[in-house]
Formats: C-alpha cells, sequence, structure tokens
C-alpha cells in the first residue's frame, strides 16, 4: 500500500427545492439524489481513480448507508479492510438543499466519524507502515489526526494535513510536524485571523504560518489557482482555464491527484501541476466524486 487517506465519508443527502418549509409545514420538493461524500472518500477516490493504491481508514455507521459507503469506496478502487462499523451510531450524512439558483444550504452530521479513535489507527499499524504517505482532514476526532501525525514521524511516513473544516484551536506544533499542509484560502483566514482578500494578503497569511515552522504551505486559491510557499520560496499555478459547473469538491480531487503524483514522481512542483489540471477537470462535471475522472479521461482532458 502507498497511501492511506484516514478520515471521514459523509453521505449526501441532495433534495432540489425553491423553498424550504417553515416550523410545522410540509412541502414536496421536485428531485432528490444520494451521493457518496466526506473529505477522507473523496481524497481517496481521486487517488484511486487516477490509479493510485489507495487504502482508508474510516467509520462507518450501523446503519443501511455503510454498506454502499464501503462498497462505492471498494468500486473506486480502494482498500476497505480498515473501514469498520460504530455500533449504535449512524452514519456521517449531509443533508443538502439545493434552490433554483444553484446555492446549496447543507447540514453535516459527523455521526460515526466521530468515533474514529486512535485504537483504530494502531489496529491497521501493520498495513499503515508499509505506506509511503498519509493524509489527514480535519472531520474525524482532533486527538486521532494528532495520534496519526505521530504513528507517521515515528514510521517515516510522508503527511499531508488538509485543515478543512477550518478549527482555530488547530495546535499548529502538529502541523509543523507535517511534511504538507493544504488549506484553502478560507481556512487560512480562520487559521492566521488575517484577510485574504488578494494575492499579497494571502502571502502575508501564509508567511505568518511559515514563520512558525510549517514545512510546506500549499494554499488552494479556487478560480485564482494555488499557491507553493516554504520559508524561502513561492510558486504560483495558475488554474487551468474551464468552464465551471460545480466546484464542490474540487480540493479534494486536488489534494487526491497531488498525493498520487508525489507518490509516483517525488516532485512537488509536477504534483501542484497535475493537482491543479486534474480539479480544473473535475469543476466540469457535476457532482464530487462523480465528477472526478479516470487515469484514461484525465489523459484525454490534457490532450
Ligand atoms: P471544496 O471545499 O469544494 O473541495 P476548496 O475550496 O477546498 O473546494 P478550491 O480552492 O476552491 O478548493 O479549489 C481547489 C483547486 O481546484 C484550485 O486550487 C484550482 O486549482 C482548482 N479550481 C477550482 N475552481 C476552479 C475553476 N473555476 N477553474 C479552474 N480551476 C479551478
Amino acid at each position: 500500500m502507498q497511501i492511506a487517506v484516514i478520515g471521514s465519508n459523509m453521505v449526501d443527502l441532495i433534495t432540489y427545492t425553491n423553498s424550504l418549509p417553515k416550523a410545522g409545514e410540509t412541502l414536496e420538493a421536485p428531485d432528490f439524489a444520494i451521493g457518496c461524500g466526506g473529505k477522507g472518500a473523496n481524497q481517496a477516490v481521486a487517488a484511486a481513480k487516477l490509479g493510485g493504491n489507495v487504502m482508508m481508514i474510516s467509520k462507518v455507521g450501523d446503519d443501511l448507508f455503510a454498506p454502499n459507503t464501503v462498497a462505492n469506496l471498494q468500486q473506486q478502487g480502494v482498500d476497505t479492510r480498515y473501514v469498520t462499523t460504530a455500533p449504535g451510531t449512524s452514519s456521517g450524512v449531509a443533508p443538502i438543499f439545493v434552490d433554483d439558483q444553484s446555492q446549496n444550504r447543507i447540514l453535516i452530521i459527523k455521526g460515526a466519524n466521530q468515533q474514529l479513535k486512535p485504537a483504530d489507527i494502531d489496529d491497521a499499524a501493520e498495513a499503515l507502515t508499509s505506506c509511503k504517505l498519509m493524509i489527514l482532514q480535519l472531520e474525524i476526532p482532533l486527538e486521532t489526526v494528532y495520534y496519526a501525525i505521530d504513528f507517521a514521524r515515528q514510521h517515516n511516513i510522508k503527511v499531508i494535513l488538509n485543515p478543512a473544516p477550518a478549527v482555530a484551536d488547530l495546535d499548529i506544533q502538529y502541523a509543523c510536524k507535517c511534511d504538507f499542509f493544504m488549506p484553502n484560502e478560507t481556512e487560512l483566514e480562520i487559521l492566521t485571523g488575517m484577510p485574504v482578500s488578494t494575492d499579497e494578503e494571502v502571502q502575508l497569511a501564509g508567511q505568518s504560518l511559515l514563520k512558525r515552522g510549517l514545512k510546506n504551505l500549499i494554499i488552494t486559491l479556487g478560480s485564482r489557482g494555488s499557491l507553493w510557499m516554504t520559508g524561502d520560496d513561492l510558486h504560483h499555478v495558475a488554474p487551468t482555464p474551464v468552464k465551471a459547473v460545480d466546484t464542490s469538491g474540487a480540493g479534494d480531487a486536488f489534494i487526491g491527484c497531488f498525493a498520487y503524483v508525489l507518490v509516483k514522481t517525488g516532485d512537488i512542483a509536477e504534483a501542484m501541476s497535475q493537482a491543479s489540471a486534474y480539479a480544473a477537470c473535475s469543476v466540469t462535471g457535476r457532482g464530487t466524486q462523480r465528477s472526478y475522472p479516470d487515469a484514461d479521461s484525465f489523459q484525454r482532458f490534457l490532450n
């Protein structure tokens, strides 16, 4: 195994409706869909679709969503040996309401994701030690994230920490133990308390984190591209020009592809450039995981 994603899975419950019910009211909505999501699962699926050798450590609930989540990961080529059930708990779900202007209103119920504990890392220790790269996000308990980072350090496994969703009390000392810290601009703003409206402000906020000891800071900037900063260098990757249809999950596509290329080539600039193109390709289709191209489709997009 080469890449281990330790993180969340969620079931997106998407209702398409022009109006939301008031208290006590019942309304009929025209359409509904179920999708597989969660930042951890999205990133694992992106890397696996490209051909990566990916395992996931994750918790599903004790409910009817769980088999579907596991089957979806397996269909996309993710090793699910360490996707286990949290007894008596619901799966992570995200009821999403989309109106006729394509505006989203999203609720997140973390459910089983909150039951992913340090003991689950220990249970997967043997498989984990053969991995080159670990990817973490913050939809699981922080104590598990910190434990995984220490485990990776002890076993010489590189770590990507995607601090999403942003938590203001993230211990930056742990971020400094990671090889790559990858926020989007909103997360950067929350973590630093600094404005990020212009490129200059983003760089200042980034520098304030680097001064605290981060190694590689990679900031995704939506349609403005991405930025790789180290203590003494700065590298901007321009966005790949596309007609965006749906940008949800673009950040996860970026990280999954970055991880895949990094493990394959060891070249950070190359991983940035391919991740940027992969994420751009993903925004040309609807949905999250559904919009992630496999290796062949990505190659066609590049040509
Ligand atoms: P999400 O939370 O929906 O997963 P995010 O906010 O974490 O997304 P973004 O910074 O919006 O992630 O996007 C990630 C990357 O995707 C960007 O750095 C860029 O490379 C690419 N990207 C996003 N939107 C566009 C766009 N409209 N055109 C081209 N590339 C885009």
